[in-house]
């Protein structure tokens, strides 16, 4: 079973998503948590380019963004999945449909025919959004920030929509949730979607 988390920075993606995979390695399951960029060897150099290199184009950006993922699709996800394991990811293609897609004004449609050209056309059973105002997720960072986390309020304000309208044309794949809520009321939600799909 694949689950992805999306949303803006300081939505609490990876807050969630540990605390999923706790519970379902709890109940048993094996469980890959893993995040894109950097999930791989190579993901990690791709992300440390990305984010910290050299100034790239869109385009450009786009590409090493599809590359981490393909890899990451190739060498650990489908493996996983193959295994039955359930596969948990801070982010996949969509984060690349709202980023570059929309942020960057590339065009939704043609990342995402990039993003699964890259992926084999693998979609998550679940997409957790966890939507938050850009404004109440900066001030939830920590650590230095990288090059996106200090672009321009338009650019934030667009990605979130663009999470927001992806979201509401596949309800059945996505849940929509409010980032600012309860970590804990958060985590039952995210449970109850999960847990018949694992059996539980
Ligand atoms: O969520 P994480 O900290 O891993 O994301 C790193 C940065 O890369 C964030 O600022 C995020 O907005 C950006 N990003 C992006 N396009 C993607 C994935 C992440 O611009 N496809």
């Amino acid at each position: 079973v694949f689950v992805s988390f999306e949303g803006g920075d300081g939505a609490g993606k990876s807050t969630q998503a540990r605390l999923l995979a706790a519970w379902a390695q709890a109940h048993g399951r094996e469980v890959v948590l893993t995040r894109e960029p950097g999930g791989t060897t190579l993901g990690q150099t791709l992300r440390e380019a990305v984010l910290h290199g050299e100034h790239v184009d869109p385009r450009t950006e786009a590409l090493l963004y599809a590359t981490d993922r393909a890899h990451h699709v190739a060498s650990l996800v489908r493996p996983a999945l193959a295994r039955g394991a359930l596969v948990i990811t801070d982010r996949y293609l969509d984060s690349s449909v709202a980023y570059q897609g929309s942020g960057r004004d590339l065009g939704a449609d043609e990342v995402e025919r990039l993003s699964l050209w890259a992926t084999g056309g693998l979609l998550p059973a679940v997409t957790v959004l966890l939507d938050v105002d850009p404004a109440v997720g900066r001030t939830r960072l920590t650590g230095s920030p990288d090059r996106l986390e200090s672009a321009g309020d338009e650019f934030h304000r667009r990605t979130r929509q663009a999470f927001l309208d992806r979201a509401a044309t596949d309800p059945d794949r996505w849940l929509v949730l409010d980032g600012t809520a309860d970590p804990d009321a958060l985590a039952t939600a995210v449970r109850s979607r999960v847990a018949p799909l694992l059996g539980l």
